[in-house]
């Protein structure tokens, strides 16, 4: 219906500027005004060639089915050489071509790079000119919340919350909360997030902007603070308690990504074991299907990464700095090497049963000055606080989400 609507509106900007056109542009653009997601009411007498690129494609065969020559192929992949790489293209995106309906003269390309940003490649009377663009997204608040009977992400589809928010949500926490064995029924949570919209349709969540998680009765808040650019142009910000500590900090709390151990699980009943002193069980088991991702839980070294024969299975060991390393054993695959520098979350191997394993999971240990130490109840101090001098102008901006998060209570 949107599109019919736009097309009405831009019917009469036709029939006011265009009386003597409106009968071929109607007639032509009602079975393609313009693609979802690329602007609209400047490109109306350009025809739109969208192709999807299928595995295996490569640009100029895109260009071939666009019906684009090689000449202006070249062209384009000249043009675009400083600004982005055309065999970077994905299978599964799409790239629009814009053509002249009269002379049949190419206009213009757009191709999304990322959910960010755009590249342009657009026809002018210099020649042609690339540029990548950031994608001008209209922002929604939303604000949303739920209580947790099983896990978070059951109670995300309970409650029709886009799970993509839901695990923004979790990576807000990811220091704070154990989404696998610290979640509790009747946990609660509420928060407020930018939703990205683009021609008045949904696309996808934005930042989370402040978060509150009831945690067995344990209030944890988060609030999303940009304090300046860095010397690179890099944005400093993160998220910050009532307090201004960051809520990131040295470890993480789970070695295995919330989104693949949270979905269809009770609490608790898909680890194997927890740590156990009495029974010698240093360590924590992370139940997750077999090549189930399995992130360094901090900034290190990898000390040891490969097979080992007393039980591990392969191993990789992190050491993280000169009192704390982490091990995770029992993987499929290792994806890092002896000597390398990992960061934290980064990808270092696949969930696998190699070694003394009776099924699928990550045995993660702690050691702490060469002892196993419990994972579960390492409390590390925050990783950084907001400068003192922008405290002030931190609680400020918050004092309106704050409130709207404990509104009600
Ligand atoms: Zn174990």
């Amino acid at each position: 219906m949107k599109k019919r609507y736009l097309f009405f509106t831009l019917a009469i900007f036709g029939l006011v500027f265009f009386a003597g056109r409106l009968l071929i542009f109607s007639a032509e653009t009602s079975e393609n005004v313009n693609a979802p997601g690329h602007e609209a009411q400047a490109e109306v007498t350009d025809r739109e060639v969208l192709i999807e690129i299928e595995s295996g494609m490569t640009f100029s065969t895109v260009a071939e089915n666009a019906g684009i020559g090689g000449t202006l192929m070249m062209n384009i992949l000249e043009a675009t050489e400083d600004v982005y790489d055309l065999t970077k293209i994905r299978a599964g995106k799409s790239i629009a071509f814009y053509f002249d309906r009269e002379t049949e003269q190419f206009k213009k390309m757009i191709y999304e790079v990322n959910s960010e940003s755009e590249l342009y490649v657009e026809q002018s009377d210099e020649g042609l000119t690339a540029e990548v663009k950031e994608i001008d997204y209209e922002i929604r608040i939303k604000t949303v919340e739920g209580t947790i009977d099983s896990s978070l992400y059951q109670s995300a589809l309970d409650q029709n919350i886009d799970i993509r928010a839901i695990i923004e949500l979790a990576d807000v926490f990811a220091w704070t909360i154990d989404f696998g064995m610290g979640i509790r029924e009747g946990d609660t949570y509420k928060f407020i997030y930018e939703e990205r919209y683009r021609d008045g349709e949904y696309v996808m969540p934005g930042k989370i902007i402040a978060a509150l998680f009831n945690n067995d009765g344990e209030i944890k808040e988060g609030y999303y603070f940009k304090e300046g650019i860095d010397e690179y142009g890099d944005e400093i910000d993160g998220y910050y308690d009532l307090s201004g500590q960051s809520l990131q900090k040295m470890f993480l709390k789970n070695p295995v990504d919330f989104k693949y151990i949270s979905s269809g699980f009770t609490t608790g009943q898909r680890y194997v074991e927890a740590f156990n002193v009495s029974t010698g069980h240093r360590a924590i088991d992370y139940a997750a299907a077999i090549g189930t991702p399995i992130r360094a839980v901090g900034d290190g070294v990898v000390t040891g990464a490969g097979w080992n024969s007393h039980g591990y299975g392969n191993l990789t060991s992190i050491r993280h700095n000169g009192v704390y390393s982490s091990n995770y054993a029992h993987q499929s695959k290792i994806y890092v090497k002896v000597g390398q520098h990992v960061k934290q979350g980064e990808i270092i191997g696949a969930v696998g049963s190699t070694g003394f394993s009776t099924g699928p999971h990550l045995h993660f240990e702690i050691v702490k000055n060469g002892t196993k130490i419990n994972p579960l109840t390492l409390d590390l101090p925050a990783d950084k606080s907001i400068a003192e001098d922008n405290l002030e102008n931190f609680l400020a901006g918050i004092d309106n989400w704050r409130k709207q998060l404990h509104a009600g209570e």
